[in-house]
């Protein structure tokens, strides 16, 4: 079997989510946007597909599929991942998050070719996988998130992370890009939340890389006492020795590097030089043969390894790996005045990640990632050139 294409089908679908011009995302008016799926075709009629049913994994623009991805994988068997992920992952011209997408696009192409799920594929161990809440971030005042979480905890989820003030002036209410941070404010919400949910819902804070050290060791300190479960990037994560200070002063789990490249290798140095207690990739960083090599060195050294994001990918891997190295997934980002649950972008038939009422996101049983694309929507959006 051989490749023969490999194709961006690119279409307008509707959105509310912007990026600002300081690289975070707002919510705003509804708007159409260029949506992408990446599809890779054989001599034998097996296809697979990759698509992230969010933002953060929308395939590239076609010219770098066309000059660099095309050329070197056409004539190759797509049962060959090992290696083709070996010569993307050479080739410097190709960024992760690239790599990423076509390598789930050949897993999925594996498992719709056999009828199996990635999960199977990978070698199953689970069907569902507990998730926490996570909230977009600048939702309001402490108030706003205590009741966010409580509706939250009604909804079925048995954890809850807190994105608080990112870049943006809670009293001003108005961006506040680069800094200070807010860590006073942060904490204001660290606590209604906690008083709001009780002791027994599981809770974390995610500063989104805009502390400095100080500011770290100080938010840090304090959401111990109000027993949050982990602490997430809370600092630039291209500085590691800022990290390594941190977990070593603070009792919290710090957890890290979320948005480093350098797939497993920069997961694997950090884990050496002890500058987290908790590790975090997702499949932007290298696909889902990246991230596997990953999750194996995690547990080898029996390290927890928290998946950054939901998507299709990231599910495969959570079917094939334990609680005690992958506990939770990330659903979201929610907000008070959006029905997550009622949400289904318009090029899907089915949600990526339903929720069941114990908090517990379903793992898709495929074939491939079990993403089931909707053609009439697609067809008639599509864009061309
Ligand atoms: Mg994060």
């Amino acid at each position: 079997m051989k490749i023969t294409d490999v194709k961006v089908i690119s279409f307008k679908a509707t959105t509310r989510f912007s990026p600002t011009r300081w690289g975070y995302g707002v919510w705003g008016e509804e708007h159409d946007e260029v949506q992408r799926i990446l599809k890779i075709e054989t001599d034998e009629g097996a296809e697979g597909y990759f698509t992230g049913g969010n933002t953060y994994f929308v395939p590239p623009a076609p010219e770098v599929i066309e000059r660099i991805v095309k050329p070197m994988l056409i004539g190759e068997n797509p049962l060959d991942r090992e290696k083709l992920w070996q010569w993307m992952m050479g080739h410097r011209g190709l960024s992760e998050a690239v790599i990423g997408v076509v390598d789930c696009a050949l897993w999925d192409l594996a498992g719709r070719m056999t009828g199996v799920s990635v999960a199977s594929l990978l070698g199953g161990y689970r069907d569902r996988v507990k998730a926490y809440a996570s909230t977009a971030p600048n939702l309001g005042s402490p108030e706003v998130y205590a009741e966010h979480a409580i509706e939250c905890k009604k909804r079925g989820y048995t954890a809850y992370k807190v994105h608080a003030n990112i870049y943006w002036d809670p009293e001003k209410e108005e961006p506040a890009p680069g800094k200070p941070a807010f860590p006073e404010a942060d904490l204001e919400i660290c606590r209604a939340v906690r008083e709001a949910v009780g002791d027994d819902m599981v809770l974390m804070l995610d500063p989104w890389g805009i502390y400095t050290l100080e500011e770290s060791l100080y938010v840090g300190r304090e959401i111990e006492k109000l027993d949050y479960y982990w602490f997430e990037h809370p600092m630039d994560e291209r500085k590691t020795e800022p990290y390594r200070k941190l977990t070593e002063a603070l009792d919290i789990a710090v957890l890290g590097p979320e948005m480093e490249p350098g797939s497993l290798y920069t997961r694997a140095e950090w884990a050496l030089q002890h500058a987290s207690d908790m590790g975090r990739i997702d499949t932007n960083f290298g696909g889902i043969t990246g991230v596997r090599k990953a999750l194996g060195f995690y547990e080898s050294i029996g390290m927890q390894c928290e998946l950054h994001v939901g998507g299709f990918g990231n599910l495969a891997l959570f079917g094939s790996t334990s609680e005690e190295t992958c506990e939770y997934y990330e659903r979201g980002l929610l907000r008070p005045d959006e029905d997550y649950d009622a949400i289904v972008p318009p090029y899907l038939l089915a949600p990526c990640d339903l929720m069941d009422e114990n908090g517990y996101v379903s793992i898709p049983q495929g074939p491939g990632l079990g993403i089931q694309l909707n053609w009439d929507y697609i067809n008639d959006n599509l864009v061309y050139g």
